[in-house]
């Protein structure tokens, strides 16, 4: 994530609704990718959920009456705000798919809502009712999120009693957008052929029983030596999640390698990684911009490992956790380049559909 500047000069930050050295109301535009000034009357107005309750800063072109922002079209079931703690939940949820809608329009995913398209993508946040428990998941191009999961206290004790190192509400979205761009691009067998051999190649063959495999991964846990050829543990579970963590790792590379580069954090030292580190199986995919992608990728991946060590360590200097808790292994990368090619290779395809 870039920063952003005011008219006063003043810097802003992604989540700003009002600049605090001259008051300026502010806000986001995602087509330009830039902080605007909201005067009344003018350009852009506040997207509905911003104006009505304060969950949003993302703007929309001014003078059709309220309507809401690309990122909250997307909701179909909103928190009960009938709880005063639900507004504060949602407030964090809204940000943190913001903040993951953010790369996927960088990086030129369009994410079709349920309006445009029939495979487009809605989002349900539920909270959990007595005898009714809401798992967080993807199904057919509906994502539902556990409210519960926006209080730190309660999502501190999932990962802890699943014993995650990490685990966020970014880091959900991000997971789960994975697993229905999966659904939306490789589902459908007459879709994407060759790419969809390649991902077996990389990650497996997804077609073996998921629930089987569920039952083995909470009855047995990762196998033994799992950090070699995966991200996290979770991702040993079946190769669609093995997809989800790898494309969640991926933006969350990109995300923080943008955000030092915008900071000037981002040339410490030389990189760690050994050539020999990267020598690893280049996937072969149907792609016109092989090499040009390969090169932005390796440089993606240098950048990320001379910065996260230092990272780590900033993180420890507060008493916290480590900040990056992951090893990138040869294997590791094979798949993160597998979902930066296809990335970079399927959006166009997917528009023009
Ligand atoms: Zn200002
Ligand atoms: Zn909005
Ligand atoms: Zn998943």
């Amino acid at each position: 994530m870039k920063y952003f500047t005011c008219k006063c000069q003043n810097t802003l930050f992604f989540d700003n609704s009002q600049c605090v050295a001259c008051a300026r109301e502010v806000g986001y535009d995602y087509e330009t990718e830039e902080m605007v000034e909201i005067t009344p009357g003018e350009k852009w107005q506040r997207c509905a959920n911003g104006f009505d309750y304060q969950v949003c800063n993302w703007v929309v072109p001014a003078g059709n009456g309220p309507s809401l922002c690309p990122s909250c079209r997307l909701n179909r079931v909103i928190p009960s705000l009938s709880l005063a703690i639900n507004q504060t939940r949602w407030a964090k949820i809204e940000a943190a798919k913001r903040r993951a809608l953010y790369s996927l329009i960088k990086t030129l995913i369009l994410i079709p809502s349920r309006k445009e398209s029939q495979r487009g993508l809605v989002f349900d946040f539920l909270s959990p009712q007595p005898n009714q428990p809401v798992l967080t998941g993807h199904d057919f191009g509906i994502i539902t999120l556990n409210i519960e999961e926006a209080d730190d206290a309660i999502r501190e004790l999932n990962r802890e009693n699943l014993g995650e190192p990490y685990r966020t509400l970014l880091g959900h979205f991000r997971h789960e957008i994975a697993h229905y761009f999966w659904w939306l691009w490789f589902d459908d067998p007459k879709l994407n052929i060759e790419l969809h051999q390649v991902f077996r190649g990389v990650f497996g063959d997804e077609s073996v029983d998921y629930d089987a495999a569920i039952r083995v991964h909470y009855n047995q846990g990762a196998p033994i030596g799992w950090e070699t050829s995966f991200i996290t543990a979770y991702a040993t579970m079946h190769p669609w999640e093995d997809w989800a963590e790898t494309w969640a790792h991926y933006f969350l590379i990109i995300d923080a390698v943008e955000t030092a580069q915008s900071f000037g954090l981002d040339n410490p030292r030389t990189c760690p990684l050994k050539v020999k580190d990267l020598e690893w199986t280049i996937p072969e995919l149907p792609d016109p911009y092989g090499n040009q992608q390969y090169d932005a990728f390796i440089s993606l991946i240098h950048q990320w490992s001379r910065m996260s060590p230092g990272l780590n360590e900033v993180s420890q200097s507060f008493g916290q956790r480590p900040l990056y808790p992951f090893v990138l292994s040869a294997k590791v990368m094979e798949k993160l380049y597998f979902v930066h090619c296809v990335c970079h290779h399927l959006p166009t395809a997917t528009l023009s559909r």
